[in-house]
């Protein structure tokens, strides 16, 4: 039974299946935890001594609504210098989550459609149906690669908004120099926006990373210091973008979310100048000891970036069912209809120390033949 004051549109939001799995998972003790979305590196020292000296200088108020300048003209200098566009404005949100939340209040209208890809961050279809917008979904199984084709066939006149993330968030799969460039200029012909959520573009392990935006100088870039810099309960992101609709964005965050925490704008201001090379070598070895691990047991794709793979559960088990087979042996991990229609795949996280991932391969290792 809902409580008659909550409104109608709670009900884009349906967290059961997830709090199934936090809900079961509470019942063990220490658990071979692979279903973390966050960095195991803390912050840089140097970047934590920077919030302290904000902190303690009194730079506690209130942040300009755009963000500090300390940060957002070092960050549009940098875009600058990378992109070279004429009207490309950027913005400090309230972490990446911030800035998907103005960006989809900003420009989609109730009954505009949104074109995501599936499996897609489990945000998006919440966010796109609490503005009144209707989510299409692109399927990318079995090879989790984006086919140009299918996005232009779902594109209708009510199309608004094709949203996309590279590298992705469950499959860490990284999208293609040609496949972007085909999504970007499809966006740019069909007169659609384009909207890249980019914030795991660091950990890319392959190839050099590729902005949609390098093609299309209307895309609308989110990004944010959370995964890079382990930064994730700080809430700084940035948003960039034509001007035009950067300013609305602006305005709507001073109606909102006000400002991202002065003192953490501080601290990226200078976290922009630390080497982070290190943590994605790292990143880069964890994901090969994950792959290496289970190539023999398990029909997955491999990844190039981020630090997820999403495996095919094997046997005639859905996602959800291996999952509880999991935790019944210790193993944290997040069945794959969380993120997708679909409930065949599961999601691990080896953002984890290299121990924790071992015992997660011999747990997988365990359950695939069982
Ligand atoms: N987008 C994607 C694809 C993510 O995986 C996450 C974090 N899980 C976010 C956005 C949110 O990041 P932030 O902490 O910057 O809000």
């Amino acid at each position: 039974m809902t409580h008659p004051w909550i409104a109608d549109r709670t009900n884009a939001f349906d967290s059961s299946g997830i709090r199934k799995v936090f809900d079961l998972a509470s019942t063990l003790t220490d658990p071979v935890n692979l279903s973390i979305g966050q960095p195991d590196f803390d912050v840089p020292e140097q970047v934590r001594l920077a919030c302290i000296d904000a902190v303690q200088s009194r730079k506690n108020g209130y942040a300009l609504t755009q963000g500090m300048p300390v940060l957002r003209e070092k960050l549009q200098a940098e875009i600058d210098q990378q992109l070279g566009h004429q009207d490309r404005s950027v913005f400090v949100a309230s972490g990446t989550s911030g800035g998907l939340v103005l960006a989809m209040l900003s420009l989609v209208n109730p009954g505009d459609e949104v074109i995501l890809f599936d499996p897609f961050f489990v945000m998006y279809p919440s966010l796109v149906k609490l503005v009144g917008g209707h989510p299409v979904l692109v399927d990318t199984y079995p090879d989790f690669r984006i086919d140009c084709n299918r996005v232009a066939e779902a594109i209708t006149s009510k199309t608004k908004l094709i949203l996309l993330n590279s590298p992705t968030n469950p499959t860490g799969i990284t999208a293609t120099s040609r496949e972007i460039q085909d999504l970007a200029e499809l966006a740019q012909q069909r007169n659609v926006a384009i909207l890249s959520d980019e914030i795991y573009s660091r950990f890319c392990y392959d190839d050099a990373f590729v902005s949609p935006a390098q093609f299309n100088d209307q895309a609308i870039v989110i990004d944010g210091f959370s995964k890079s810099h382990g930064m994730t309960g700080w809430r700084v992101g940035m948003v960039h973008g034509p001007h035009e609709i950067i300013e609305t964005m602006i305005k709507l965050q001073q109606y909102t979310f006000v400002c991202a925490p002065q003192p953490a704008q501080w601290a990226a201001a200078l976290a922009m100048d630390v080497n982070i090379d290190q943590h994605i070598a790292d990143y880069r070895e964890k994901r090969d000891r994950l792959l290496a691990g289970l190539a023999s047991h398990y029909d997955l794709v491999a990844p190039g970036g981020a630090f997820y793979v999403f495996p095919r559960v094997p046997g005639n088990r859905t996602g959800s069912e291996f999952v509880e087979q999991a935790i019944e042996r210790n193993l944290l991990i997040i069945p794959g209809n969380i993120f997708s229609q679909h409930d065949t795949h599961f999601r691990i996280s080896y953002a984890s120390d290299n121990d924790t991932i071992d015992r997660g391969i011999d747990i997988l290792r365990q359950l695939a033949t069982s």
